[in-house]
């Protein structure tokens, strides 16, 4: 689906990503990665790669001028999300594969949010594509799986490396998995059309003070993520207009359709509030840094009737957290 040679599954995306930085890096070796990510991708790098004498350099995401500034001739890779959860920034990939094949460094693009539906970076150039399989390719929030896709001789030490941990993916995911493939291209339809009205909807009503997603005008990337994506997802962030974080929560709470949870791309709505769940024991001066807003609500939109969905975070908007 990636358009790949080689696809090494693993236990887990984590564990994909683990797999992939210890097979490429040694001590002495640097990496510099895009700041807005998947919290623990980023706490991988830049708390445990660290014991190991890796250096991660932390740039803004989409700023391209500070990456190539951060490279050194020990850079051996540039890591990003795109798009980046959960505000859902989208990478130039031509751009970002370009500084990498200028400077001869491998280039790393998680592309669980995506989805080989809606854009396929090794078209771009980029060496290396990684998806949570658990999210939108296994799609029934039933299993957990990861995916590294690329060259088959860029991999080996990949391959290698998986069999010495023992990352596998066992039998039983492995099955879900080619399951879940079997309607993946039904379910990324309807995921990308629920995304894009859900976000269109959000934008629209008096109590949403901003919304996050890349098929709507308002959003920084929308002109890039029109010209490189077929679609846009499931997954939308936004912020309730005057709201703390109890306020934020009722709101979650009243919601009936998403089921509570901090997970993303399963046919089943879930809902999540990052301030209280994937970011729990993050300070606050940390959240402020990273963009994580108390009144921030990330849904991930499931398959279900779009107007279904609709009408039901509209009565939760309109009843509760006031
Ligand atoms: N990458 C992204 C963008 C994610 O959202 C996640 C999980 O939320 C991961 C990687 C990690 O995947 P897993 O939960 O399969 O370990």
């Amino acid at each position: 689906m990636e358009g790949g040679e080689e696809a090494i599954l693993f236990s887990s995306g984590m564990a994909a990503l683990a797999g992939l930085l210890m097979a490429e890096l040694s001590a002495g070796d640097e990496i510099v990665y895009f700041d807005e990510c998947y919290h623990r991708c980023r706490e991988f790098c830049v708390e445990h790669m660290s014991r190991y004498g890796v250096v991660t350099h932390l740039v803004e995401a989409c700023d391209y001028e500070a990456m190539e500034a951060a490279v050194t001739p020990a850079t051996r890779l540039l890591i990003s999300e795109s798009p980046t959860n959960p505000h859902l920034s989208v990478v130039d990939l031509e751009r970002f594969a370009a500084i990498g094949r200028k400077h001869n460094v491998a280039t790393l693009i998680d592309a669980t949010l995506a989805t080989p539906y809606n854009v396929r970076p090794l078209e771009y150039g980029i060496d290396f594509v990684l998806h949570s399989a658990t999210k939108y390719l296994g799609g029934h929030n039933d299993l957990v799986a990861g995916v590294v896709v690329g060259s088959k001789e860029k991999l080996e030490p990949t391959r290698e490396l998986r069999g010495v941990t023992g990352a596998v993916c066992g039998p039983h995911n492995t099955y879900l998995l080619q399951r879940g493939l079997k309607t993946f291209e039904l379910r990324m339809q309807r995921h990308n059309a629920n995304g894009l009205a859900v976000a269109g909807f959000l934008e629209a009503h008096r109590r949403v003070e901003k919304v996050f997603y890349p098929g709507i005008d308002s959003h920084p990337y929308c002109e890039i993520a029109r010209r490189t994506m077929r679609g846009f997802g499931g997954l939308v962030t936004f912020q309730v207009k005057d709201a703390d974080w109890r306020r934020t929560a009722d709101v979650v709470d009243a919601v009936r359709i998403p089921r509570i949870g901090p997970s993303l791309g399963g046919v089943e709505s879930l809902i999540e509030q990052p301030r209280l769940m994937s970011y729990y024991k993050t300070s606050d001066e940390q959240r402020k840094a990273w963009g994580i807003a108390d009144n921030m609500i990330r849904i991930s939109c499931g398959i279900e009737n779009t107007e279904d969905l609709i009408a039901d975070l509209n009565q939760a908007l309109e009843t509760a957290g006031k």
